[in-house]
């Protein structure tokens, strides 16, 4: 019998998180307070987030210890799988050897908890007795609220009015864990109750949501705030992923020579590519690692390398990242969790120093890339991961033309039994092909009057 699924032992969950910063070259620069462009310092961050998270941001230790209840907790479905694609390989006849790492086995479907579950922690050490965020598609949401309930904190999710209207099922279960869901904008906030006498009928945004959580958190003692993505720190708890897949990898006999990853604000691309790259670092390996991103939110690819701000309210300091500029308005693909205008500033930095990679895939293209899959492997993947698969496909293609064996490695970082719609807007022939025309990339970039990067 071949062996399909590589395991670990729940003894086998690492116990450190890798730091990237220790090894970089250049090291990331540091953010800006808006009003003066001076750097800030940690304390800027306080009454948002608790000072250990704060340190983790802005960290430099190579390796930081995961706490035992943390570990505890990740047991609860960790380690996840590394699954040999056998179905998928045979399915596209190619002498590449495909691996793919499974984090759709969380209780919420995605590699979020990884950080979630760290946030609460660290949240709950430090006393707050709530905390906010905000959530597009929903898998934020979930996730956070999945880990506020096992430390008994409060978790205030707002959420993009249109999605809590389109997809209810993501709501509930936010409910189930415990969490307040409200629908954004919401009369709860100065910024919604203006927004709504401006627009009753606002649909909302991520701007606006991300407005609502952190006025919250910043006008009340007892609540912080919380980021699923982009931030060092989220990266950071990532890497539980990559280290992981490290271990089966080796215990398939096999290292890879291209490490793939879809790319929203950089978290899951991170949590698997990091501790490769560290190989990389250390040894002097030579494994290629890419961040797949869609034609119609191309920061990597088409954005340019310079200060922004994080949301699109411009409430945050300045972070030096690849941005389309933060007015800019991805269209509405369901890759919910790719719809972001800038990339985290760790991934931002590797990028411009050519230590990693990036490519982009339209919306039909992995969609189909998906399809095949789910027939292949069995998973139905979120559609934010068949941008991973339609890269991992492209790179096996370009295998069988050259007539070479590689071993490529995937994240698949989350499932999509939620996301049906996306599915049948697919087989209904109502995706179609976009990208982002060259005039509104300028358009978008021209509006920012934030300093260009030397
Ligand atoms: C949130 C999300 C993403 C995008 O975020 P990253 O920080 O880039 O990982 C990708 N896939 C899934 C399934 C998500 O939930």
């Amino acid at each position: 019998m071949k062996i399909r699924k590589i395991t670990l032992n729940e003894n086998e969950i690492p116990e450190k998180w890798y730091n990237i910063v220790a090894d970089m070259p250049n090291k990331p620069l540091p953010p800006l307070n808006p009003a003066t462009r001076e750097p800030i310092g940690p304390e800027a961050l306080a009454p948002l987030f608790p000072m250990e998270l704060i340190m983790q941001e802005v960290s430099a230790e190579k390796w930081v210890e995961i706490p035992d209840q943390v570990r505890d907790i990740y047991a609860m479905w960790r380690p996840t799988p590394l699954y040999r694609a056998y179905g998928l390989e045979k399915a596209l006849d190619t002498p590449a050897k495909i691996y793919y790492k499974y984090e759709g086995v969380s209780p919420s479907g995605s590699h979020k908890p990884n950080t979630a579950v760290a946030q609460a922690y660290y949240n709950k050490q430090e006393g707050v007795k709530r905390i906010t965020t905000e959530t597009g598609a929903g898998q934020w949401g979930s996730a956070l609220s999945f880990a506020c309930n096992l430390f008994g904190i409060e978790c205030e999710v707002y959420m993009v009015k249109i999605s809590y209207e389109q997809k209810p099922y993501r709501k509930v279960m936010m409910n189930t864990w415990g969490a307040k869901v409200f629908a954004s904008p919401s009369t709860n906030t100065e910024a919604g109750r203006k927004i709504l006498a401006e627009h009753p009928g606002s649909t909302g945004s991520l701007g606006i949501a991300i407005s609502e959580a952190i006025e919250r958190a910043a006008t009340r003692d007892d609540t912080k705030y919380s980021l699923g993505s982009v931030l060092n720190h989220v990266k950071l708890h990532q890497t539980i992923i990559g280290q992981e897949a490290l271990k089966q990898m080796e215990k398939a006999g096999d290292l890879p020579d291209i490490v793939i990853a879809p790319f929203g604000g950089g978290s899951n691309f991170a949590g698997l590519a990091f501790p490769f790259l560290r190989l990389n670092f250390e040894e002097g390996k030579n494994i290629r690692c890419i961040a797949s991103e869609p034609t119609s939110c191309p920061k990597l690819t088409r954005g340019v390398f310079r200060y922004d701000f994080g949301d699109t309210v411009g409430m945050t300091p300045l972070l030096p990242m690849y941005t389309l500029g933060h007015n800019f308005v991805p269209a509405p693909i369901h890759a919910g969790g790719l719809r972001y205008h800038g990339a985290g500033v760790i991934v931002s930095q590797l990028l411009k120093d050519k230590l990693i990679e990036a490519c982009s895939h339209d919306n039909l293209e992995v969609f189909e890339a998906g399809v095949l899959f789910a027939k292949a492997e069995g998973i139905i993947p979120a559609p934010e991961a068949t941008h991973g698969i339609a890269t991992a496909i492209h790179e096996a293609k370009k295998c069988k033309e050259e007539g070479v064996s590689k071993t490529i490695l995937f994240n698949l970082c989350g499932h999509g039994n939620f996301d049906m719609k996306a599915y049948e807007d697919y087989f209904a022939g109502k995706i179609v092909r976009h990208e982002v025309t060259e005039e509104e990339i300028k358009k978008s970039l021209a509006e920012l009057e934030t300093p260009e990067i030397g």
